[in-house]
């Protein structure tokens, strides 16, 4: 009874290991296939046969599908428009190094080969790979010197500017550079003035007394206004800042391999920004006027203050002041002339100046003088400076 109960529980897992095993089987299949059929990240390239004139054909095709000759020193790989990629397990073999050209018969052939497939020829003799028969091909090419091209044009302007500019300066020159002429005073105005205060008892009134006052009232009042802090408020304040909504495609570089083949290198897509708005709440602070309030003395006080003038004016070149008589409330308080010379100049021209006083006393009406002319205006008379 018990031996049959163990034999059968041995035949279960018997079966259940069989079961098992079979499975194992399965995905080790099922892995080798996904393994087979991954794509990889390198595409084939293609090849264009130069002895039957076939386009197009795959890295991976060592010999021409039209004339069986196989990939050699002419052969050049390109990539092609909708790109094929290689299985994970036909990567494998690609990728590893560039093919060589056999020295004698001119076939390439895969980097670890020893002897030519070809012809049999060993590879010790070969000097040309993929790389460096590309790179011989590219540095035959002429090279292109970055001529000298913009240096032309660039002086042309510069002569032009520069001519430009001496035309500018020539022209101020003529304006500007001093022009002597002789010519005649033909009249002479002048005009004196004598300011005259009195000591005069007037009301004022400011937040201090000044000496010599006599203080009738005073009141608190308003000296000004101070910004004082009352308190914080709640501000929605509008904000914005940039962020990713997406990325660009961006297209793939391919390396070339030289065996046929292409490896893909995958580019960091290029992220794209919007700009996006939110509301914040800010705390900001609300501030209050409040008056400052201090003594304002309302006085009298003694000033000078003007009363009167004494003016004198004449029509030669000898001015003279007014009598001032003052009382005993009175002082002077300043004096001022202004001269004018009239001129007529050797061209007819009536020029009037306005002149120091030792200037113009100088001068009598009908004397001749030296006028220096600049920019329009009268800049020294006889030599002495009247600007
Ligand atoms: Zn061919
Ligand atoms: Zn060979």
């Amino acid at each position: 009874m018990e031996e049959q109960q163990n034999t059968e529980s041995t035949a279960t897992e018997q079966q259940k290991a069989a079961e098992e095993a079979i499975k194992a089987a399965q995905e080790a299949a099922a892995a080798k296939k996904a393994a087979r059929e991954a794509k990889s990240d390198k595409v084939e390239g293609l090849w264009d046969c130069p002895y039957c004139g076939q386009k197009g054909i795959g890295g991976l095709t060592k010999h021409c599908p039209g004339c069986g000759h196989p990939q050699d020193n002419n052969t050049k790989f390109y990539l092609a428009t909708e790109k094929k990629h290689l299985t994970e397990e036909q990567a494998e073999n690609y990728g590893k190094g560039e093919d060589w050209d056999c020295p004698f018969c001119g076939s390439m052939n895969r980097y670890d080969a020893t002897t030519c497939k070809n012809c049999g020829a060993p590879r010790d003799q070969a000097e040309s790979t993929y790389f460096t028969r590309k790179q011989e091909e590219s540095g035959t090419q002429p090279v292109t010197t970055a001529a000298p091209v913009s240096k032309g044009p660039n002086k042309k302007v510069l002569i032009a500017v520069g001519a430009a500019l001496l035309a500018l300066i020539a022209i101020l020159l003529v304006i500007f550079l001093p022009r002597k002429s002789k010519s005649t005073v033909t009249a002479a105005q002048w005009q004196r003035v004598i300011y005259v205060d009195q000591l005069t008892n007037v009301q004022e009134s400011d937040w201090t007394v000044p000496s010599g006052a006599t203080v009738y009232d005073e009141q608190i009042e308003v000296s000004g206004y101070v910004q004082v802090l009352d308190h914080y408020e709640d501000v929605e304040v509008q904000r914005s800042r940039e962020v990713i909504v997406g990325y660009d495609e961006v297209e793939p570089d391919y390396k070339d391999n030289g065996d046929g083949t292409f490896t893909e290198i995958e580019n960091t897509p290029a992220p794209i920004y919007d700009t996006e708005y939110y509301t914040e709440t800010e705390q900001q602070p609300v501030y209050r006027t409040d008056p400052v309030l201090a003594t304002k003395y309302y006085y009298t006080i003694d000033r000078w203050i003007y009363e009167r003038s004494v003016e004198t004016s004449g029509n030669d070149t000898t001015p003279v002041w007014g009598e001032v008589s003052l009382a005993s409330d009175e002082m002077e308080s300043g004096r001022e002339g202004v001269y004018v010379l009239t001129f007529s100049t050797e061209k007819g021209k009536t020029v009037s100046v306005q002149v120091p006083e030792s200037l113009f006393t100088s001068y009598q009406i009908g004397d001749t003088a030296s006028l220096t002319t600049s920019g329009g205006t009268v800049t020294a008379i006889d030599g002495v400076a009247v600007r």
